[in-house]
């Protein structure tokens, strides 16, 4: 029968032999699990050579001896000798250090499990008789993304009497996958989330009935909570001693007026943290199958806000065709920005790709001509949220095969 055992590793000497790749995977591992390196191979791949070259493994380049079996805790094989192998093992054993036998897990006395790990959790997985890599793995896939799709989220911890502080957390465009790890472990730990409009709310429904959820959501030209109003919530929950987590779609610090936030923070001394998010700004336009830079049709970008009105370069991209123009809250500005554009000389026949509520199931692409998106947008009933790009890259098709492409064999 097989144990698993959680082993602390930290400062600990762990034999690898062996040169190539797999005892490259393994010693990587080894050395993030805190293990000091013995590793005897006469010859090095790339890769433990360059750990090797750093001084991260202590190298000695030769054939394995029963001696290298002295004083490690544990050791790991894989010389693409199953004599060789065989050897380590049983010196090993006679050592009673236990002995991971790569290439024939059952001739060793230990396998490594396939792990995963979510904050404080380590996941690991091994099978007994035969070695079943692909099982084990998918096991272990199967159980870190349970996790990872919230079923953590009910599982609170925080040490008590830890002074309160506030997490600005990127949400993504929608989403709830496409939430970040980081943003995900935050929520998990939070006592109250501040929320907007935008960005997945769904994952609110996973929380704990215990997380409180001030909804600060603002709706277009509509402010239900102005943003000084904001910034007192957050500092005043931090004060508190609460975990405050503010939960923003895309990026904080993308149009999310996140600056204003750690500001506030700042000035009222409590803790604040920045999550980056996945900005709808980059992300939409891939969701829809819009490349924003593509080689050979245009390779910048420029992002503006529709409240604003197009600027000079924002104009100056769309003339000479030199930039992608991305435009967050631009539904309401669309035809005071189509007809700036024309007026500083942009080509009428500039494609332009308007993607509605970008990553949710309700995600609606409008395309048309710079001329004539205005109306069609109108027609189509397009709303925000909403992300506009402008440019060739927005062009129908452009991801399409050629038909002349197709053929060639
Ligand atoms: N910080 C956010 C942007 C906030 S401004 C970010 O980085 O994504 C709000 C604007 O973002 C909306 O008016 C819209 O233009 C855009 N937006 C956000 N989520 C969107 C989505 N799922 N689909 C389309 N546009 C979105």
């Amino acid at each position: 029968m097989t144990a698993l055992l959680g082993l602390d590793l930290t400062d600990r000497r762990v034999l690898v032999v062996g040169g190539g790749p797999v005892c490259a995977r393994r010693a990587t591992a080894l050395l993030t699990e805190g293990a000091r390196i013995r590793l005897v191979a006469p010859y090095l791949c790339e890769d433990l050579a360059a750990l090797a070259d750093v001084g991260a493994v202590d190298w000695q380049a030769r054939e394995v001896t029963a001696s290298d079996l002295d004083h490690v805790w544990l050791a790991h094989t894989a010389t693409g000798d199953r004599a060789v192998d065989a050897d380590v093992a049983r010196w090993a054993e006679e050592r009673r250090v236990w002995c991971v036998v790569a290439s024939e897990a059952t001739t060793g006395t230990a396998r490594t499990p396939a792990t995963a790990r979510e904050g404080e959790l380590v996941i690991g997985v091994v099978s007994e008789g035969a070695p079943d890599p692909g099982r084990v793995a998918a096991v272990r896939d199967s159980v870190a993304e349970h996790l990872r799709d919230g079923a953590d989220l009910r599982r609170r911890r925080r040490v008590p009497g830890t002074p309160g502080h506030v997490v600005l957390v990127g949400g993504g465009p929608g989403a709830v996958d496409l939430l970040t790890l980081r943003a995900r472990r935050a929520l998990a730990e939070a006592d109250v989330v501040v929320t907007d409009r935008l960005g997945p709310r769904s994952v609110l429904e996973q929380l704990s009935s215990s997380v409180e959820v001030i909804d600060v959501g603002k709706t277009p030209g509509h402010h239900p909570v102005p943003q000084h109003e904001i910034n007192r919530i957050l500092v005043e929950q931090a004060q508190r001693g609460r975990s405050v987590v503010r939960l923003k779609g895309g990026d904080p610090f993308v149009y999310g007026r996140g600056g204003e936030e750690v500001l506030a923070c700042r000035e009222a001394g409590v803790p604040v943290e920045v999550v980056p998010g996945i900005s709808s700004a980059l992300a939409v336009p891939a969701a829809a199958g819009i490349p924003l830079t593509h080689r050979g049709t245009v390779a910048a970008v420029h992002v503006v806000n529709g409240h604003d009105g197009l600027d000079e370069s924002a104009c100056v991209a769309m003339r000479d065709r030199s930039a992608t123009v991305v435009v967050l809250m631009g539904v309401s500005a669309l035809a005071t920005m189509a007809a700036e554009a024309l007026e500083h000389g942009a080509d009428p026949q500039t494609p332009v790709a308007i993607v509605e509520r970008g990553t949710t199931p309700t995600q609606r692409v409008t395309r048309g001509p710079l001329a004539e998106i205005a109306g069609l947008a109108r027609e189509a009933g397009v709303r925000a949220p909403a992300i506009v790009v402008i440019g060739d890259v927005a062009a129908p098709g452009l991801l399409e095969p050629s038909a002349d492409a197709m053929l060639v064999p």
